[in-house]
């Protein structure tokens, strides 16, 4: 059995929720985890079950943003940007992130419509069976 995560952990796989929504997601995990463990579920059932919180952790790019539906979801570079990226920017084709932010986790895509994030961080990453 793994060791439950830090809530550090946590808020880097779930940037978007709250520290009470995470744990719930975490539990959700865990007890599918548990399930897959002693028989009672496959790993197949886990990748399609629905969690509590699914939205704006996506492993793709989505074309459209998930909260207001627009073409317009870009990617954000961090680091330090050059000339090309700078214009880029203007054009509205990618968001740069910046090169000197906190080490907490950065979204991979925002939308350049409303603003909204998502996130490229999940469970597959984490856990291998
Ligand atoms: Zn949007």
């Amino acid at each position: 059995m793994q060791p439950p995560l830090t809530t550090k952990k946590l808020a880097k796989l779930y940037p978007h929720l709250t520290v009470e929504q995470r744990l719930e997601m975490e539990e959700w995990h865990r007890g599918w985890i548990h399930n897959i463990m002693i028989g009672q579920a496959t790993g197949e059932e886990y990748k399609a079950a629905m969690p509590p919180y699914p939205e704006e952790v996506r492993s793709r790019k989505p074309k459209k943003c998930p909260k207001c539906g627009a073409n317009s979801v870009v990617e954000i570079i961090g680091g330090y940007p050059g000339p090309e990226l700078l214009e880029l920017e203007k054009q509205g084709k990618l968001i740069l992130g910046g090169c000197c932010h906190d080490p907490g986790p950065d979204a991979s895509w925002e939308c350049t419509n409303c603003h909204q994030q998502i996130w490229k961080t999940g469970w597959d990453a984490e856990i291998s069976f």
